[in-house]
């Protein structure tokens, strides 16, 4: 792209963005100019932490967590001296429960730093856990109004359209990144990354994008080709892996439910969960469940009637979960596939954070124990 052309789109995007960009956004009053510029009275924190939450999440999504984090844990210190599952509980029903453990370490790490001093340059950024390129140079933009591209999801989308890239994003990221890169107004780089992620949110977006409406319809290939939502390129949809899972909710004579604690690593890592596990082929579900809970917790069950079965697609696999109550009958709960076990009340089970499909597991347990509180199951 020559020099004038990025111009051209530059100043076109930054007059649409003054009009119609998302300025109510409590940590972007900093891209408005109300904090002052140069930096060093900025505080990136409030940015990080929308930033984090806003990797595979919507804004509308992110806001009411946003705000009850910004006031559990107004400030780095708070957060690094917080408890894992007090932090994992606030991120409960976000999902990707991994960006909420890395969030905190990273905090650690910087309080821990010698200098105290915030990161401002882009290897600072990514040394932090779960920090990628885009999130680094959102951040730093963001927050120092300094100089450096991103290329999320939205941003991915409205430059595959621009150019009408053949390619999927997936395979043109490193034209993609050249392209942010060269739009990028020096002058005004924290402005610039946020009215190009705008307008991939509210114009140029993923089904119906209102090119009537856009700043860049008569430079945009895609616009020109007259079928712009085809773009970006698709890659060949693959078929999503498809297990059974047989889920136990055990009660003891003392009216107890028995959870667990996931291991740390891995989707869902440190997370609170009913035991349960794989249905081998050909196996009952029941037999499934005796099996699973022999094999991690050591526990002999009855198996009784199904409580519930819900299903959950993740990103790579979609999950059945068939869940039956169980009694349990002989053996001390043992962590043998997990961090710790525990017979909780019922009532307590709401202090643990817990994956969101088990909610409607907890929700159907307590209508089954507490049916005249008419708690909706379903
Ligand atoms: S003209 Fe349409 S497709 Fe092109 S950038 Fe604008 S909204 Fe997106």
């Amino acid at each position: 792209m020559s020099t004038e052309q990025a111009s051209v789109l530059r100043h076109k995007l930054l007059r649409w963005w003054q009009v119609h960009g998302r300025h109510g956004i409590p940590w972007k009053r900093a891209a408005q100019g109300v904090l002052p510029k140069g930096g060093e009275e900025l505080n990136p924190y409030p940015t990080w932490v929308a930033e984090v939450m806003l990797q595979q999440t919507q804004l509308q999504v992110v806001l009411p967590y946003w705000q009850r984090w910004m006031v559990r844990f107004p400030t780095l210190q708070s957060l690094a001296g917080a408890d894992e599952q007090e932090v994992l509980l606030l991120w409960q029903g976000l999902g990707y429960y991994s960006r909420a453990r890395r969030l905190h370490q990273g905090a650690q790490q910087l309080v821990e730093r010698e200098d105290s001093v915030w990161p401002r340059d882009l290897e600072g950024w990514l040394a932090l856990p779960g920090i990628g390129p885009s999130t680094a140079g959102s951040i730093l933009s963001s927050a120092f109004d300094l100089p450096f591209p991103i290329l999320d999801g939205n941003v991915k989308r409205v430059l595959s359209r621009l150019i009408a890239s053949p390619q999927p994003p997936v395979r043109n990221s490193k034209a993609l990144w050249q392209l942010s890169a060269e739009l990028l107004d020096p002058e005004q780089p924290r402005s610039f990354n946020q009215a190009l992620m705008d307008l991939g949110a509210t114009v140029c977006t993923p089904k119906t994008p209102s090119c009537q409406h856009c700043p860049w319809s008569d430079q945009c290939a895609a616009y020109a080709s007259g079928d712009p939502a085809a773009y970006p390129v698709k890659e060949a949809p693959r078929e999503l892996p498809f297990q059974v899972i047989g889920v136990g909710v055990v009660l003891n004579d003392a009216g107890e439910v028995l959870i667990d604690q996931r291991l740390n690593e891995g989707l869902l890592g440190g997370l609170w969960e009913f035991p349960g596990g794989k249905q081998e082929s050909g196996e009952a579900i029941e037999a499934t469940i005796c099996r699973e809970l022999q094999e991690e917790l050591a526990i002999e069950v009855e198996v009784g009637e199904e409580l519930i079965s819900l299903d959950h697609a993740y990103s790579h696999k979609r999950l059945r979960f068939v869940v039956h109550l169980c009694q349990w009958r002989a053996g001390e709960p043992q962590p043998l596939a997990s961090q710790q076990v525990r017979w909780v009340k019922p009532q307590q089970l709401s202090d643990y954070p817990f994956p969101a499909a088990n909610a409607r597991i907890i929700a159907a347990l307590l209508a089954r124990l507490h049916p005249e509180e008419g708690t909706d199951a379903a």
